[in-house]
């Protein structure tokens, strides 16, 4: 995320290595390649020369005291400057009305029938909420039949009328068939266009008058840079939406809409999404996604998405098992898919402070398991109770099932063992340290 962004701020604030002191000489120098660094990542330059005039001023008035280089007092003062710039503290999400009515708008491709549905299942299993998504697309078929593959996946129930070619009257009945069936979040997908225009934004206008909905948010695509900030201004003053979702933080994102949505538009951003899977909807935290392009990772993300995964049962048993030797491949398996649940896995892993840089070019999609999981799907039962039944011919028939060679199956079982040696030796470790592991 941001690779390019984070490797030019570590180059300004080269600038400052080995320096004992902040001069104005070696302010400057930074300040410059911050700019550079900012106008890259798409921040458009009023903003960028603001932002920089900020950082200078703030620096110049700083005492570095000694425990700290100037190099870092300029990373805290340039992360809290991007923290800042992003809206400081999260921003609040309203559901608490019953029922909450939210109105998704956004251009066509932004990915906002998928934000609905991410939304929805978000909802449903985070908050304990009994959705209902509303299909207002009244001129692509196929988005209504996308809804109700994504209501499906998520077991969500969507509301469509196909013959019904007014949206607000859609809306309207969506609304009294929510109350008859008790349904308390509301989530009306709305159609979009290619490029803003005036129906579109006349039809989302009426669906708001009429549907009065507690939340209105604004989706739009992370990859469309300082497009995304003018079609955001051109909604917000049709719609004054309540809030940004920013999509599409998986790919080859520079920034710069991330960077100055909010302080173009003053509404905040209230969620990311960064994959198609239904499962990766975010919050967005400013604080945490400055540390991010700053390099220093997202622990505190990280740690929550593990909790959110953590089961307590599950994880005594496992505790029990790895102390006794006997952590087999069906539970290898079982870690796998909770790893898998928190997220896209390149995501997972950039919030570990430094590696995100490290893995920047490198592929790791969601297939990374795939061979894995191959091998030990073509194991029995048996086998995959008790690893060490495992003979060669055995693994020969499991390369076989899994369309792998044997020594692919070999090293896989050398790896296994190698951590199985290894989580015996951590079994010793008081249970304390151990409890937490479960998770992982
Ligand atoms: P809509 O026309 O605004 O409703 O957009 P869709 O929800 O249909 O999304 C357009 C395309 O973008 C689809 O192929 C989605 O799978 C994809 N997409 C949506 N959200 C994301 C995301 O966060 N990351 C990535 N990589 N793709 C996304």
């Amino acid at each position: 995320m941001f690779n390019n962004l984070s490797e030019r701020l570590e180059g300004a604030f080269k600038n400052l290595k080995g320096e004992a002191r902040i001069s104005e000489l070696n302010i400057a120098n930074t300040v410059k390649d911050i700019r550079r660094a900012l106008l890259d990542a798409d921040v458009n330059y009023k903003i960028a020369k603001e932002f920089t005039d900020r950082v200078k001023e703030k620096a110049t008035g700083e005492k570095v005291i000694n425990a700290i280089s100037p190099g870092q007092l300029m990373v805290k003062i340039v992360q809290d400057e991007l923290t800042e710039l992003m809206g400081g503290v999260e921003a609040q999400f309203d559901i608490s009305a019953k029922p909450t009515i939210i109105l998704v708008a956004g251009l066509q491709g932004s990915g906002k029938t998928t934000f609905c549905g991410k939304l929805a299942n978000y909802l449903k299993t985070k908050k304990g909420k009994s959705p209902l998504l509303v299909a207002g697309d009244i001129y692509r078929p196929a988005a209504i039949d996308q809804l109700q593959v994504l209501g499906e996946q998520i077991g969500v129930e969507v509301f469509s009328e196909r013959e019904n070619k007014n949206a607000v009257s859609i809306a309207e009945n969506a609304l009294k068939y929510a109350k008859e069936k008790a349904k308390n979040v509301i989530i009306i997908d709305t159609a979009g266009r290619l490029a803003v225009d005036e129906m579109m934004m006349e039809e989302v206008a009426n669906i708001k008058q009429a549907a009065k909905p507690n939340e209105i948010l604004f989706v739009v695509d992370s990859m469309t840079g300082q497009d995304a900030v003018n079609t955001a201004k051109a909604f917000n003053d049709r719609l004054d939406f309540t809030g940004v979702v920013l999509t599409k933080l998986d790919g080859d994102t520079r920034g710069g809409a991330a960077l100055t949505i909010k302080y173009t538009v003053q509404k905040p951003i209230k969620f990311v999404s960064s994959g198609e899977k239904l499962d990766t909807l975010d919050v967005f935290y400013p604080g945490r996604m400055a540390q991010r392009i700053l390099g220093m990772g997202d622990i505190t993300s990280l740690v929550e998405k593990a909790q959110e995964q953590y089961d307590e049962e599950k994880a005594k048993r496992l505790e029990k098992k790895i102390r006794k030797n006997q952590f087999d491949f069906q539970d290898f398996m079982e870690q796998l898919q909770q790893i898998k649940k928190m997220g896209n896995l390149k995501d997972i892993m950039g919030m570990i402070p430094g590696v995100g840089k490290a893995i920047k070019d490198v592929d790791i999609s969601d297939d990374a398991f795939k061979g894995v999981e191959a091998i030990i799907s073509s194991m029995t039962p048996f086998e995959r109770a008790n690893p060490d039944s495992i003979d060669a011919s055995r693994r020969n028939r499991i390369a076989k099932g899994a369309g792998k060679q044997l020594h692919e199956v070999n090293a896989f079982m050398k790896q296994f063992e190698q951590m199985r040696q290894m989580m015996k030796g951590m079994s010793k470790m008081p249970m304390g340290m151990m409890g937490g592991m479960g998770a992982m």
